[in-house]
């Protein structure tokens, strides 16, 4: 994989009109999501439905014998596509890659000990959702994998019951495209059997590898016990999924407890309650209900088809290749008037030796304007649709992959799903980070124009010539007729203690209840939860909090007179991770109130920072944070002091302040950030 040969398919423009009439003038780029059928595919299945006729299977029939006769040979021709030798493997046709998983899944719940069931973090849902069947489960990383290969164990084993273990993995990331080692079916097998003599049965997803890469099952010792695929991911139709099972690991399925139409050879119902499975083909037993006749029927001309149009899957993966090394670097390469990178990437890059399996034809990535603020998604999502590109955004069902691509912790994802947020919500960076990527793929129908159109759509719209001024001062007109100027904007971090001065040229974001980080904080009475005012204790206005994104951290100093050995700073992290807080079940945590309200607010844990500011204050009290939504109607009503600057000529250094002007947060935002 890692040395891919890439060559671009030049016949592929020459058929693309031809065959892919639905395109129109739109540029589809979501192969990753389902590739797109070729007219040869349909013209081919629409001739097979008129001319032949077709029976439900399990009838003597003779159009009934004909459909058995032909899904037999389709299944054999699917096998061999895969090299896999029928004598060592079956093929069980199911609606799609989910299904597949579900049905090793079931086998698997069936063991009346449970089962213990590990998973790569870069799995798709469809995969992690197996853990709720799992007696035990385990999210592992690439570098865990490669220790449980080496010891033949986990480090942290999670029972010590003799249970079969499962361990489920993408052979490629549907979010990014990376690639897993295709070895490790191999080496956990023969590792977990020198060491512990318990199997380890190995659950491939291939359903995103497969699209466009050859996936070899020529040596059954290496190949995984049960491999998953979504054929419509490779032809673009039929809505169809299989299970590939290793001969071997065919007695798995006798755990299996349902039973349906089609999957067994007599059942008793009344008296007695009896059934007899099918035995002799796996995928007798499993196929439940009629099958997909149809669908199977179609598998046959998109073979056919795919053949024609591209060659051999090794062609398809290098044109795809050779194009998304194309798409990465392109990518890569754009850099805004300042130098910063237009894109941020979680891709490897396909020249990347080092990258040990390398990446499929998908880019995820996101965008970031000059001054290093991230572009949100859904308007990312408004100018793509209308400039008819096809693409993917968001989370991608690929929760573990997104959070360690996005360095979502555990406790991030609960909050920002607690604010409201939900896969494909309008409000898409929280807290100044995204929660999802932006995911561009390609397929065996792609071309040069495609990529290169797309290259240029993001240098049109994202690329910023700008320099960042050196102070933002944004001229306008006020209603006398003098000119002003926004001079300064103060944010008040903590509430009743000094203010803050943004920095010139530094973007801001304006909440719904205000400019972000004011009154973000408050000092409460450890006696009573009351918030501290300046009324009370003027001492309060000597305390100066600073906000400093690039260490994350509310740096707080005190310009008042102290006893020489107490300390004059401290510093908090931004971050609302809960463990800094006390918890909210403890007997200690209490309600605060804030100008006469109940607020419940996060009262941080830490000694060191109750002892600072009840040594300033002579009172005992702490620094408390405000709940994400701010702290009621007090943070709506926030005013933002503004200082303005007439300049009058030949008349240096005049300067009238109006330090009471108060303008709405949102119309000094527009006015002045910028
Ligand atoms: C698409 C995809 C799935 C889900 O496939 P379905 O056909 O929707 O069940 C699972 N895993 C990967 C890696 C995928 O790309």
């Amino acid at each position: 994989m890692k040395d891919q040969p890439m060559a671009y398919n030049h016949r592929v423009d020459a058929i693309r009109n031809e065959e892919f009439p639905m395109l129109h003038d739109g540029i589809y780029l979501d192969h990753a999501g389902t590739t797109l059928y070729s007219k040869s595919l349909v013209d081919n299945f629409a001739a097979e439905m008129m001319a032949s006729l077709l029976g439900n299977p399990h009838s003597a029939s003779a159009s009934s014998q004909y459909t058995m006769s032909r899904i037999e040979n389709i299944r054999h021709r699917v096998l061999r596509f895969f090299n896999a030798d029928p004598t060592e493997f079956d093929l069980v046709f199911v609606a799609n890659a989910t299904a597949g998983i579900k049905l090793v899944s079931d086998a698997f719940r069936g063991f009346p000990e449970g089962f213990n069931y590990l998973y790569h973090q870069a799995s798709h849902t469809s995969l992690v959702g197996v853990r709720q069947e799992a007696g035990n489960s385990l999210c592992l990383n690439s570098d865990d994998v490669d220790k449980w290969i080496e010891q033949g164990h986990l480090e942290t084993r999670t029972d010590t019951h003799p249970r079969a273990t499962l361990f489920a993995y993408p052979a490629q990331s549907n979010m990014d495209g990376r690639r897993y080692p295709l070895s490790w079916c191999q080496k956990l097998r023969s590792a977990s059997l020198n060491t512990c003599g318990r199997q380890v049965y190995t659950l491939l997803d291939a359903a995103a590898y497969a699209a466009t890469s050859p996936l070899d099952l020529s040596n059954a010792d290496t190949a995984p016990d049960f491999t998953v695929l979504s054929f419509y991911k490779i032809f673009g139709f039929p809505d169809l999924g299989g299970l590939i099972v290793k001969r071997e690991a065919t007695p798995i399925f006798k755990q299996r407890r349902y039973f349906g139409g089609g999957t067994v050879d007599m059942v008793l119902c009344s008296k007695e309650q009896w059934h007899a499975p099918k035995t002799q083909n796996l995928h007798e037993a499993l196929e439940d209900g009629t099958l997909p006749i149809h669908n199977i029927i179609a598998l046959d001309s998109a073979l056919e088809a795919h053949d024609k149009l591209y060659g051999s899957m090794a062609d398809v993966a290098s044109h795809t290749s050779f194009l998304a090394s194309r798409l990465h670097r392109g990518l890569e390469s754009i850099r805004h008037g300042n130098g910063e990178p237009v894109c941020v990437m979680y891709s490897v890059s396909p020249d990347d030796a080092a990258a040990s399996s390398g990446n499929g034809p998908v880019v995820a990535f996101n965008l970031r304007s000059y001054l290093g603020a991230w572009i949100s998604l859904a308007e990312f999502e408004k100018l793509v649709v209308l400039k008819k590109f096809h693409v993917r955004t968001g989370g991608l069902c690929n929760p573990g992959g997104v959070a360690t691509a996005l360095g979502l912790e555990p406790w991030e994802m609960k909050q920002n799903f607690s604010a409201g947020f939900r896969c494909g919500s309008e409000n898409d960076i929280i807290n100044g980070k995204p929660t999802g990527v932006i995911r561009v793929s390609l397929g065996a129908m792609s071309t040069l124009s495609d990529v290169d159109k797309f290259l240029a759509f993001i240098e049109e719209f994202y690329q910023e010539d700008r320099q960042p001024q050196p102070v933002s001062y944004t001229e306008s007109v006020a209603d006398d007729g003098t000119s002003v100027f926004v001079d300064t904007i103060m944010v008040y971090p903590i509430k009743s203690c000094g203010g803050f001065r943004i920095p010139a040229g530094t973007p801001w974001a304006v909440r719904p209840e205000g400019l972000a980080w004011d009154r973000e904080w408050c000092l409460v009475h450890h006696g009573t939860g009351l918030a501290l005012s300046q009324k009370r204790y003027p001492h309060m206005a000597l305390i100066r909090p600073s906000i400093d994104f690039s260490a994350g951290q509310l740096t707080v100093t005190y310009h008042g007179p102290l006893p020489d050995t107490a300390r004059t700073e401290i510093s908090v992290p931004l971050s609302i991770n809960p463990e800094l807080f006390q918890s909210v079940d403890t007997p200690k945590a209490m309600q605060s109130r804030v100008c006469g309200e109940g607020i419940s607010t996060m009262i941080y844990k830490s000694d060191d920072i109750a002892t600072f500011f009840s040594e300033i204050l002579g009172v005992p009290c702490t620094l408390a944070r405000f709940p994400p939504g701010g702290s009621g109607n007090n943070k709506a009503n926030t005013m933002v002091f503004i200082h303005l600057q007439i300049p009058i000529r030949s008349q240096s250094a005049s300067e009238y302040c109006y330090p009471t002007r108060v303008l709405s947060s949102q119309s000094i935002y527009q006015a002045s950030l910028f």
